[in-house]
């Protein structure tokens, strides 16, 4: 007998027929013998619907009370998931995140799981039940509601595959698995029968929000192998494993375009130690996470002078300007400049690591097209470059023609 934890995404269960389908496909699995932990999203819609709502009563709603809001998104799945499975016979009990047992720091809207006690869901399992549970969200040890950040079920899904000592995870979606670049945008991309972890974390990290990218993050770390398929088909999926040798052989695994980043540059900033300290240590404070940063050659006489470039994700660009403005008149720079309409483009692969010329044919295909490029960025598995946020699709599309056409 083995143990089982299937995720089924927003679009799965987006209305009563898809939670039907999920029943049906949960109790097949089940047929066979095997223990099913399932782990739901809230229906597809209703996170963004309760943040509108939200922003509708204020403009900056405190983060407790939006993890408060969120979290009924997940719980009326869990609810409407077991009553579909309990229709058709199958014994189904299910949980809330705190009811299962995970406990997240205080983090709110972005809390990180720090342990999972699945002693309820065991016993539940062992009675013979199907167990729900509901995705993105935590408790923390002094049983304030958390939510793990957008996406945050995939997670979920991982942390309790590891914590279960799962034989399986399956991440149930809207496409057939991990594809070289998104098939909504891209028509000719292909479906990757397997990835790396590293190749997917930095593909999560770019963009491409099929996986989120923490809870690759905790594969990784747990060695969870997990299944991204369709909740719609029974075609073979991708397999996210541990890399082996023969994934070196294709130097670009996939390509991603992020809409969801914001840059920002701080002007005229006093070229000194310590100021890129400040800045950052200013950011990570108010949890702002930053990824790409450029500082440019400094100019001027006396104290140089110099621009400090860096993207954080649009939704913390407020967040991160009050923090930088506090700073003003402390760090000495002049001015602050946010440019929200930028695409950040980024090609992966770790075959890059043993060849050459990848950027150059990059910046080509880019070129052709007539395309300008903002801020680069390069890891050893990774190239990103900033775009013009609507140029970004044209992007993406030429560079993917350019090496996986
Ligand atoms: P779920 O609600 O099941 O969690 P998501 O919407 O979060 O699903 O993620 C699935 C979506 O990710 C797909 O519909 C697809 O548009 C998008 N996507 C982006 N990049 C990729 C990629 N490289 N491969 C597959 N899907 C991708
Ligand atoms: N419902 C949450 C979101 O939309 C979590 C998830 O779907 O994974 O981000
Ligand atoms: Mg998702």
């Amino acid at each position: 007998m083995a143990l089982i934890v299937q995720k089924y995404g927003g679009t799965s269960v987006g209305d009563a027929e898809r939670i039907k389908n999920v029943a049906r496909r949960v109790a097949a699995s089940r047929a066979k013998g095997d223990q099913i932990v399932v782990v739901v999203s809230a229906m597809s819609g209703v996170t963004d619907n309760l943040i509108k709502l939200s922003k509708q009563i204020m403009d900056q709603p405190p983060e407790r009370e939006m993890d408060v809001l969120l979290a009924t998104g997940e719980q009326t799945t869990i609810a409407l998931t077991a009553m579909a499975l309990l229709a058709i016979g199958i014994p189904a009990v299910s949980l809330t995140g705190a009811q299962a047992g995970i406990v997240t720091d205080g983090v709110h809207t972005k809390a990180k799981i720090k342990n999972i006690t699945p002693k309820e869901t065991h016993r539940l399992l062992d009675a013979g039940n199907v167990v729900i549970v509901a995705g993105f969200q935590g408790q923390t040890p002094g049983g304030q509601i958390t939510t793990l950040g957008r996406g945050g079920s995939d997670l979920t899904a991982i942390a309790l595959a590891a914590a279960l000592k799962a034989d399986l995870c399956q991440i149930y979606t809207d496409v057939d698995g991990v594809y070289t670049a998104d098939p909504r945008i891209v028509p000719g991309a292909r479906k990757l029968p397997e990835i790396s972890y590293d190749e997917m974390l930095e593909l999560a990290g770019s963009g491409a929000k099929v996986m989120q990218l923490r809870s690759v993050e905790i594969a990784k770390k747990f060695r969870v192998v997990f299944e991204v398929r369709s909740s719609l088909n029974d075609n073979p999926g991708t397999i996210v494993k541990e890399e082996t040798p023969s994934m070196e052989e294709i130097v670009v695994r996939g390509v991603a375009l992020d809409k969801n980043q914001s840059k920002i540059t701080l002007v005229g900033v006093p070229d000194r130690p310590g100021v890129a300290a400040r800045v950052f240590n200013a950011l990570a404070s108010g949890a702002i996470s930053v990824d790409m940063i450029v500082q440019n050659v400094s100019h001027g006489s006396g104290t140089p002078l110099t621009d400090l470039s860096f993207t954080v994700d649009k939704p913390d660009v407020q967040k991160a300007r009050a923090a930088i403005d506090v700073l003003k008149a402390d760090v000495g720079f002049q001015d602050v400049a946010v440019d929200e309409s930028i695409g950040k483009l980024s090609l992966v692969g770790v075959g890059m690591r043993s060849h050459s010329g990848v950027a150059a044919k990059m910046f080509e295909a880019l070129a052709k097209e007539g395309i300008n490029i903002g801020m680069i960025s390069t890891s050893e598995i990774k190239i990103s470059v900033l775009v013009e946020l609507s140029k970004g699709e044209q992007a993406l599309r030429a560079v993917h023609n350019a090496f996986l056409g």
